[in-house]
């Protein structure tokens, strides 16, 4: 059986921590984008939504005046055609009677007139408002296609990036020995990315538990792999 060199083990998966660290930070915030991105569109979607709702108000109002100017064409028909009968009656009463009733239909095409001329400005108003959303939208959907294309680059930026380090590890992982390789690698995957830390100030950089004076003598011998009595991932010292 050959001998390992365990203090160059354990200076290689340091190196190989200073990789992962950045291919777990990296993939961490890759796994955000996508989140990051439904909401930019569920935001805009919304904005629209709300200037849909000023449209819809604007068509309502404009059908309202369309209808009301019927309503008035057809009252003022009306009295025309009554006007032309006015003439053509026998009595005195029923002369009064109909210039009543013509009276009548002028006072409802008044009312009318007056509606008309309330819509019309309640028009201009929405017409206005769903102009200024508009315009407010325009701005909006610029500011997120840039964002929504800044989180699209970075996604491609850290792919990138994580193919030169994936290169990079596969220099330094045929150093080390596969069983220590393989214990490194079960520890990163169950503690957050970090599988060796250093003890610092007798306390493990990983947990922040104080390691025992005799344990990190055990990491100086570097005779075995030590790991932290708390979080289990592999400890080495530079002290
Ligand atoms: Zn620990």
């Amino acid at each position: 059986m050959t001998t390992v060199d365990l203090k160059a083990q354990i200076n290689s998966l340091i190196k190989l921590q200073t990789i992962d660290s950045e291919i777990y930070a990296l993939n961490h915030e890759k796994e955000a984008k996508p989140q990051e991105i439904k909401e930019l569109e569920e935001a805009f979607e919304q904005k629209k939504q709300s200037l849909a709702v000023l449209e819809k108000n604007l068509l309502d109002l404009q059908k309202q005046r369309k209808d009301k100017e019927l309503d008035l064409a057809s009252k003022e028909e009306e009295a025309k055609k009554l006007q032309t009968q006015l003439y053509t009656l026998k009595t005195n009463k029923e002369y009064q009677a109909m210039v009543q009733q013509i009276e009548g239909i002028k006072a409802d095409a008044s009312v009318i007139e007056d509606k008309i001329l309330a819509l019309f400005d309640q028009v201009d108003k929405a017409k206005n408002e769903s102009e200024k959303e508009k315009q407010k939208l325009k701005e909006e959907e610029k500011l997120f296609l840039e964002q929504k294309k800044k989180a699209e680059d970075r996604i491609k930026e850290i792919d990138d990036r994580l193919a030169q380090l994936e290169a990079q590890r596969k220099q330094v992982t045929p150093d080390i020995v596969p069983k220590i390789l393989a214990q490194y690698e079960r520890i990163l995957k169950n503690r957050e990315g970090l599988g060796i830390v250093k003890v610092k100030n007798n306390s493990c950089q990983g947990c922040n538990m104080l390691v025992p004076p005799q344990v990190i003598n055990l990491i100086k011998m570097y005779e075995r792999v030590i790991t932290c009595e708390v979080c289990n991932r592999i400890l080495y010292t530079d002290e």
